[in-house]
């Protein structure tokens, strides 16, 4: 019986598994590999809050051809957001980013709300003297470094200071010690900042600098205890060389090119547990 024997050896080669497995199945079976252990959960990128002055109904300091401080600002801080950002590195945040207004202590509050690792709060100010030019970064002290700066925080002022953080569940004597120990974390880190603005605005040979740039003022948006903060005047609208230069968007650039250098310097220094900034006398 050729014929049956033939069929009876063809269902034995079906039925037997092959001996080695196809090319195709060996691509579709899947690789057999321990699980990977999982991802330790990676740390969100830190939060930089920018904030541009005035808006909405405050135009902030007019200047010597009408130009509103809050317009140039607000230009000024978009710019800033996008060229952070264009690095990575960091997030950013707007207490405005349109024309709108928002009180001082409401520009403080969203960034203590979101965690903000830093704090830039951006204005072109004016005062008496035509003749004051120049930029200058601006942290904060109980007392003004000298007449400008206070002149500059009492027209900025138009709220109650900021209380101390609410260190609830804490006895007394430790929560002060705690406030205290934030605040001078939170001091040190601002003046870091400052000077690292001061240097990098110096770089930029267009970049005018005030004398002495590097002021303090009890600003009421510098009063975060917890964030580290600046106030950046990036030049006076009662000069008129400065409110020239800085309607236009390429001197802009150079500003905004230097605080991002800085800002980022910042939080790199932050992040590796280093300061770069070397130790200057203080007014
Ligand atoms: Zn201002």
């Amino acid at each position: 019986m050729p014929r049956r024997r033939t069929l009876l050896l063809m269902a034995a080669l079906l039925a037997a598994p092959p001996l080695l497995p196809r090319a195709g199945n060996a691509a579709q079976a899947p690789a057999r590999r321990p699980p990977a252990p999982p991802r330790p959960p990676r740390a969100p990128k830190p939060l930089v809050v920018i904030d541009p002055g005035h808006g909405g109904k405050d135009p902030g300091a007019i200047g010597v051809s009408g130009t509103h401080e809050k317009r140039i600002v607000l230009a000024a801080c978009l710019d800033l957001k996008r060229t952070l950002e264009r690095g990575g590195k960091l997030r950013v945040a707007m207490t405005r980013a349109n024309d709108r207004f928002v009180p001082l202590e409401g520009r403080v509050r969203f960034a203590q709300a979101r965690g903000a690792a830093l704090f830039v709060s951006v204005h072109a100010d004016a005062t008496e003297s035509p003749a004051v030019r120049g930029a200058s970064v601006y942290t904060l002290s109980a007392g003004a470094s000298d007449r400008l700066a206070d002149s500059l925080a009492r027209r900025e002022n138009r709220s109650d200071r900021f209380g101390m953080p609410d260190f609830q569940d804490v006895n007394p004597e430790v929560a002060r010690i705690l406030a205290s120990l934030v605040r001078r974390e939170t001091a040190t880190g601002s003046v870091r900042l400052a000077r690292k603005l001061v240097a990098e605005f110096d770089r930029e040979p267009e970049v005018g600098l005030l004398g002495n740039p590097h002021r303090k003022a009890g600003f009421v948006v510098l009063q975060a205890p917890d964030i580290p903060s600046v106030l950046v005047e990036m030049g006076f609208m009662s000069n008129r060389l400065d409110e020239s230069k800085l309607r236009k968007p390429e001197y802009r650039r150079k500003l905004v090119a230097a605080m991002s250098r800085a800002i980022h310097a910042q939080l790199s220094a932050a992040t590796l547990g280093t300061n770069t900034t070397t130790p200057s006398r203080e007014t």
